[in-house]
């Protein structure tokens, strides 16, 4: 099969043909159709995340949708042709954590695309897909599916499950790249305000476009202090979807007493997976802070009803489809933040 290979953390991928992925009698073939381009992604093919590093030679992608190629002699729930989406973290299906509903934090969890090869090939494999497949709904496209792939569905279990977020709240999001414009729809769809901070005008734009009621451009002013005083006291929710100390500082500071931080964005290499927290505020003023990862099966399906019933479109994200070929520009263009929205891969031979 045709894939784009990381042999060398930095450089471009190779265009190669290998060997097609092995069933296991409790996985399924997945005959990709659409596999964004995430900023994960650049950090797999940087090599940069403590704990995330993929290893050589590779084949990133995790934004997957597809169909049913082949199936396991054990899988019960699927059959070839089946349309499907697949969470970027799958899970044993077994342990109290995937028992309880969170698979996003399995105790064996696999990565596709970080700990085994993921979608920038024609072909993957998921383990124990009776457990971390979900049918995609005849109303929702592939290339939906796959803006839903990561960054979408992280933001919708961020906003909704760990954030709590209600009608009416005043919600800041810290960074307007694919985690945090997704979370300014999410937000917007079930009644909340967002406030959408970030450094590029071009992509405040946009997440005006998508239902921001206000943004800020963080070169231009203190957003804690700007937020503060558009909400007449402090947001009740923060969100930093970046992973950096600025924007994790901002998220806390920002809020009113008693308001919820959800730290979506991880930090890279350089920190050592640390950041600095203002302890003595967040006590005071008894903030929460939470971490999100992913989202659990479990909470697939209320999100594609919303998709289906277009209450929610992560489509309106997708800027851009392109080829196998195409992922070492876009992938490259992160390095400097530059372009916005996301892009997918929908040609794959
Ligand atoms: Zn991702
Ligand atoms: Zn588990």
């Amino acid at each position: 099969m045709k894939a784009a290979v990381l042999e060398k953390y930095k450089e471009p991928l190779s265009i190669k043909d290998i060997k097609e992925p092995v069933l296991a009698p409790d996985g399924v073939i997945i005959k990709l159709r659409a596999c964004g381009v995430c900023r994960s992604d650049w950090h797999g093919w940087m090599g940069d995340w403590t704990g995330f590093i993929p290893p050589l030679p590779h084949i990133l992608g995790h934004e997957m949708s597809g169909e049913v190629e082949e199936i396991g002699k054990n899988v019960r729930n699927f059959k070839k042709g089946d349309r499907v989406i697949i969470p970027f973290t799958l899970g044993d299906g077994t342990c109290p954590h995937c028992l309880s509903g969170h698979s996003n934090v399995c105790d064996h969890q696999v990565m596709p695309g970080f700990t085994y090869n993921g979608g920038f090939a024609e072909y993957t494999h998921v383990p124990k897909a009776d457990n971390n497949l979900m049918h995609l709904p005849d109303g929702v496209k592939f290339v939906e599916a796959s803006a839903m792939g990561c960054r979408f569905m992280t933001a919708f279990h961020g906003i909704t499950s760990q954030g709590n977020v209600r009608p009416g709240d005043w919600v800041a999001i810290f960074g307007a790249g694919g985690v945090g414009l997704s979370a300014t729809q999410i937000c917007t769809a079930i009644g909340a305000n967002v406030i959408t901070v970030d450094i590029s005008d071009d992509k405040l734009q946009f997440a005006k476009k998508i239902g921001a009621v206000e943004t800020i451009n963080s070169k231009n002013e203190n957003p804690a202090e700007a937020i503060k005083e558009i909400t007449k006291g402090g947001a009740q929710v923060g969100v930093d979807a970046l992973g950096i100390q600025e924007t994790m500082l901002n998220s806390i500071l920002c809020l009113d007493k008693r308001g919820r931080h959800v730290q979506i964005g991880m930090t890279p290499f350089g920190d050592k997976g640390h950041l600095k927290i203002p302890v003595n505020d967040i006590v005071r003023r008894e903030i929460q802070f939470k971490g999100s990862f992913g989202m659990p099966i479990s909470e697939f399906p209320g999100m594609l009803q919303m998709v289906e019933k277009k209450r929610l479109e992560p489509g309106e994200l997708v800027t851009k489809t392109i080829s196998l070929e195409d992922i070492d520009k876009a992938i490259h263009d992160m390095t400097t933040f530059s372009g916005f929205g996301v892009s997918v891969v929908t040609k794959f031979d």
